[in-house]
Formats: structure tokens, C-alpha cells, sequence
């Protein structure tokens, strides 16, 4: 299975895979734009081709775009509606152009209207995204949220029901641990992670997940507070986790942590090695110096994020 973080993007999409392989992530998921700003990323050639050439030979194994958080798709504002509309266009054509797996993001919130009454307009967003976005293989992701201020995506049959009202393939889930126990689900001891997973099975499919970010929670079960702490030190706690990454409806895919990190800086190698642990996995090798690999052209040689291998292959 496939254990990586969110990496920072500062300075270059290429930094984000050295950042990677600072902590020992093999997955990664960045913001390539500021996550509080609407701005256009511009990729110049060449530093698309010297993110896909230090990708390759960092062997990567997926690449997910986080959207900004302005974006809301229940807004009552037609202006902010149009934003964010054509803000998760932007990321998918970034996500084309560097062969990324899916862009992650929240629905946004009614700010009190009410789950019913957005629905359509949220599920009619989403379906215009896809449609105004160059063709690939990168889909949409779902974030379900921990449910304050009137969040779409609360439940698991809310996240259901938007996935199931946007009506396309491309559009999948990612399971946040913090916001889903924030949100009421239980998820420590084995009955209530069952229940949880199968909940998840039954409303959304498992063939939908697509991503899980794990985050141990700084606030208490149905605290509806969307506040990461790092693995081992929240209310979730570790034998939970190893419970769930060793589930197999989970392990098919990847795990990017997103926790603030022992310098509140982001996840660490000390965080992404106890993930690993966790997972009954052990260290990951590191990729050879030097660009290794034999210097294959860029975005040749990319291994698809798929498997149950761990780590990467031997050269
Ligand atoms: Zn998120
Ligand atoms: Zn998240």
C-alpha cells in the first residue's frame, strides 16, 4: 500500500518532490497554488518538464492536488459559484498537465440553507467541471467534511448523494479520518469502525474511494471541529489506525497524512515512518541520488500508483 503526505509546493512544483523525499513520502498531495487565494497557477514548459523528470526519478507513485478553500459550490453568490466553478477547472487542467491522479476538495457549506436545498446546484457544479475539462484520467474527489457550519459532505450519505447527483465517473470520494470522527463516526474501537466502513460501502462504494487522509483528531468524537493533530497524539489514537490500515477496503489506497507535524510545519518523516509502522509496512528505500533510473526523458518510466506493492521497485 501506498503511504505519502501533504508536501509543501513553495518555489516550484519540483520542490514538492524534494520535500517528498526529505520525509520518505511516496505519494504526495500539494496545493500548487496558495490554498487561500484564487489564483491561476502558470506552469511554464519547463518547469512542468523538471517536475516530471525529478517525479520519475524520485518514483513518486500518485500526485493529488488539493483546491483552494474558497471554493464553495452551495453558495447562494452566482459570482462566487462561477469561481469556484471554473477554479476546479483550473486544477483539473493543471492535474492533465502533470499526469496528477485526482484533484481533492470540499463542497463548501449552505451556511444554513440546508443539505436538500443545494443539492442540485452542488451535483449541476460539479457535472460542468467535468464536462468544461480537458479529458484524462484524473477525477474529482469528494472530501467528506467534520460538519460545522452547515459543511455539505457531513455524512457519508450527503457525500453519497452529491457524488450520486453529479452523475459521472470521474468523480470519487477521499475519506478524511479527523473530519469523519469529528463528524460523529466512530472509529476506535473495532464494532464502531465496522459500522463506519460499512456505512461507506453501502452509501458510496468503495470502488469510488479514491484517496484517505489520515489524521489523528485534536477535538473530541462529534465535535463537528475540523482540527488535525498528529498521529499518536489525538482523540483517535494509534490502535485505531492500525486497525483501519489494515483493512483491505482500505489499504487499496493511498494514505496521505496531513497532520501539523513535531514542528508544526506540516507531516514528517517521524510521522509518515509511524504511518508505515502502522501499516505493518517497513521504512521506504530511498531513490537513488543523482536522478537515477538512467535518466529516462521525462514522464517516461512513470510506475501507475496501483498494486499492493511496497515501495519502490529495486533499480
Ligand atoms: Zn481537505
Ligand atoms: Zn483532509
Amino acid at each position: 500500500m501506498l503511504i505519502g503526505a501533504h508536501v509543501a509546493a513553495r518555489g516550484g512544483l519540483h520542490n514538492a518532490v524534494d520535500n517528498a523525499l526529505a520525509i520518505g513520502a511516496e505519494v504526495i498531495q500539494t496545493h500548487p497554488t496558495p490554498a487561500q487565494m484564487w489564483r491561476r497557477l502558470r506552469l511554464e514548459e519547463s518547469d512542468r518538464q523538471l517536475y516530471l523528470q525529478k517525479y520519475a526519478a524520485a518514483r513518486l507513485r500518485g500526485h493529488y492536488l488539493h483546491a483552494v478553500y474558497l471554493i464553495n459550490l452551495a453558495s447562494p453568490k452566482p459570482e462566487l459559484l462561477r469561481s469556484s466553478v471554473a477554479s476546479l477547472i483550473h486544477y483539473l487542467e493543471v492535474a492533465a498537465a502533470l499526469d496528477a491522479e485526482a484533484v481533492v476538495f470540499h463542497p463548501g457549506s449552505h451556511l444554513g440553507a440546508g443539505f436538500e436545498s443545494v443539492l442540485a446546484q452542488v451535483g449541476g457544479a460539479i457535472r460542468e467541471v467535468i464536462e468544461c475539462s480537458p479529458p484524462g484520467r484524473a477525477r474529482l474527489l469528494v472530501e467528506n467534511s467534520a460538519g460545522s457550519g452547515g459543511c455539505v459532505g457531513r455524512s457519508f450519505e450527503e457525500v453519497a448523494r452529491v457524488v450520486e447527483t453529479a452523475g459521472s465517473e470521474r468523480v470519487g470520494v477521499c475519506l478524511d479520518t479527523q473530519h469523519a470522527f469529528a463528524s460523529g463516526y466512530e472509529l476506535r474501537d473495532p464494532e464502531g469502525a465496522a459500522r463506519t466502513l460499512d456505512e461507506i460501502g453501502r452509501l458510496i462504494g468503495f470502488e469510488r474511494l479514491g484517496l484517505v487522509h489520515a489524521n489523528d483528531s485534536a477535538r473530541a468524537l462529534g465535535s463537528n471541529a475540523d482540527r488535525h493533530a498528529n498521529l499518536g497524539e489525538g482523540e483517535i489514537g494509534t490502535a485505531a489506525f492500525r486497525l483501519l490500515l489494515h483493512d483491505p477496503r482500505l489499504r487499496r489506497v493511498p494514505w496521505v497524512l496531513e497532520v501539523p507535524g513535531h514542528e508544526r510545519k506540516g507531516p514528517d518523516r517521524q510521522q509518515v515512518e509511524l504511518l508505515r509502522r502502522l501499516a505493518g509496512l517497513g521504512p521506504r528505500r530511498p531513490a537513488p541520488a543523482g536522478g537515477g533510473g538512467g535518466s529516462a526523458p521525462a514522464a517516461a518510466g512513470r510506475v501507475p500508483g496501483q498494486g499492493p506493492g511496497d515501495g519502490p521497485e529495486p533499480a
